[in-house]
């Protein structure tokens, strides 16, 4: 039994196949498109788990080993990640600097054996005391032991009763998107998803990196025009081309688009739907856009419901400020950040 921490896919590493992350209790996900040295494919070690969190896996009795898989995909700096690993309570790594240890980017990985289980969970435990702790992925091998199979399966993530779609429109911004970033980190508003103009995308490498880093980009078409009053083949450029450019971005094939002003007919969603994007709108409507302040975009957020959307920009001053309270809206009502799903266009899970 492998795990692709950090991941909403699986991933193959060494023959090993590393499915989507499951069985952790806290921490984030987090991802980057940079190269991976140090392994012969990097794709286990672009995403991680991150924070002081843990694993528990319900397996029965028996002597198992863990490889761990790391990498410091962040921090570049001897000195600014420090953590410790513990299996079934017993530490095993100690005040791990991953930078020190092998690099930025650089993989690393741990063999932990003859760990004895006897109470059905295996625990993998991560404590840090500079910044947070991290984990790429991780395989479980035993000869006496196994996936316990009767045991239920794990929510995904015990604190969240629910979860909210929290998007940000018409970016990349190169003088705003820095600092909406910085304060999303900062409070942990994670994974937001970010409907993108394509003619902006071209020319902001980096800054579409760090977006990705934080959520999922997505289609806003290129120009930004009232596409109903558009023909099929004009919408179908408008789509395909800022697709190409998210593409070419590194971020994956995008598989939603939010119509710009909310304008949208039949001509405008079947185009849409055959180049595999759904086209959603939103539930709750920040006004950010009609000069809102921050109070006023706090106020709308603490409005969201399980499973709904929140229309914002990149582009405010006043939307960057409400993000502070916006998390500790959402944290009070028990709902998370989660992605959109293009199968229904309702928030769940990351
Ligand atoms: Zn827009």
């Amino acid at each position: 039994m492998a795990i692709n921490a950090g991941s909403t896919t699986a991933a193959t590493y060494e023959g090993v196949q590393y499915q989507a992350d499951k069985y952790y209790r806290g921490g984030e996900a987090h991802s980057t498109t940079d190269p991976i040295t140090g392994a012969s494919d990097g794709t286990l070690f672009q995403t991680e788990r991150f924070g002081s969190y843990s694993y528990a896996i319900p397996v029965t009795a028996g002597t198992y080993s863990i490889e761990l898989h790391m990498a410091e995909l962040y921090w570049e700096a001897v000195g600014e990640r420090s953590f410790n690993v513990l299996v079934e309570g017993q530490l095993e790594l100690t005040n791990l600097d991953l930078v020190s240890q092998a690099g930025h980017d650089s993989a690393l990985s741990y063999i932990v054996e003859n760990v004895r289980v006897t109470d059905g969970s295996l625990d993998i435990a991560l404590e840090a005391s500079v910044n947070e702790g991290t984990l790429s992925g991780f395989a479980v091998y035993s000869a006496d032991g196994e996936l316990d199979t009767s045991a239920p399966e794990p929510e995904p993530n015990p604190n969240c009763r629910g979860y909210v779609g929290i998007t940000y429109d018409d970016g990349p911004n190169a003088t705003n998107t820095p600092t909406l970033i910085s304060q999303l980190r900062q409070h942990n508003l994670i994974p937001v998803t970010w409907f993108v103009m394509g003619q902006r995308v071209a020319g902001n490498q980096s800054l579409m990196t760090q977006m990705l880093s934080v959520g999922e980009i997505q289609n806003h078409s290129f120009t930004h025009p009232h596409m109903t009053t558009l023909g099929a083949s004009q919408i179908r450029d408008e789509l395909s081309r800022t697709n190409q450019a998210i593409e070419s971005a590194g971020a994956p094939k995008p598989t939603l688009y939010r119509p710009p002003y909310g304008e949208q007919n039949g001509t405008t969603q079947s185009v849409a739907q055959s180049l595999g994007l759904r086209s959603i709108t939103w539930d709750v409507d920040s006004k950010d856009w009609d000069n809102a302040n921050t109070a006023a975009i706090v106020n709308a957020a603490n409005q969201l419901q399980n499973g709904q959307v929140i229309l914002m920009h990149d582009q405010y001053a006043a939307t960057n400020n409400a993000v502070a309270g916006i998390a500790s809206a959402l944290q009070a009502k028990g709902l998370c950040p989660g992605r959109i799903d293009p199968a229904t266009g309702r928030a769940v899970a990351p």
